[in-house]
């Protein structure tokens, strides 16, 4: 015998009224250009002085592109990936603030606001810290949101793994949407 799932208040995301989104990148880290592969060191769109960069298509801001998931998944949209390939030349050293905008109109066109972001960035150099009010402000300015509604926490791998041995970094990030109106 079948038992029917109990109905949930919401029943499906064009009755919700709250929306979670969730975003994860990793980009290798390598020796700055012209030495090794590594692109300048963007993160929430700051450039921070750094010996290694991170590998990417885009400028490779993965605090970005972290985001730009966790805006798209609240939705259920495809990744970054599926709506900005890397096989796209147009995408080659693109600013990745051009993608959390893309997410953003989205959203918005769907009716929702941005409650709050939570992200943590992992990586071991360069110290993340020392930026982390200017990563906040920039990302509120990008979404148009007050710089309370931004959290952004940085740690390190204990130098464990390609993280903690400073090949990659490495980004989380949770958001809340509510219906407007
Ligand atoms: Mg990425």
């Amino acid at each position: 015998m079948t038992t029917n799932p109990p109905k949930h208040p919401n029943t499906g995301p064009s009755e919700a009224r709250l929306r979670i989104g969730h975003g994860y990148d990793l980009h290798r880290l390598d020796e700055l250009a012209p030495n090794g592969q590594g692109r300048p060191f963007m993160l929430g769109g700051i450039q921070i002085p750094a010996s290694r960069g991170p590998v990417g298509h885009s400028d490779a801001d993965a605090l970005l592109h972290a985001v730009t998931d966790a805006l798209l998944g609240a939705i259920g949209e495809p990744d970054i990936g599926q709506l900005f390939p890397d096989s796209d030349p147009r995408h080659e050293s693109q600013d990745s603030s051009v993608f959390v905008k893309e997410a953003l109109r989205r959203v918005m066109s769907r009716g929702f606001g941005i409650v709050n972001l939570d992200a943590t960035v992992v990586c071991e150099h360069p110290k993340i810290g020392p930026h982390r009010e200017a990563i906040i402000a920039k990302i509120a300015g990008l979404l148009g949101v007050d710089t309370g509604v931004v959290n952004v926490k940085a740690k390190t791998h204990e130098g464990v793994d390609a993280v903690g041995e400073g090949r990659a970094i490495e980004v989380h990030c949770v958001v809340l949407l509510a219906a407007e109106g």
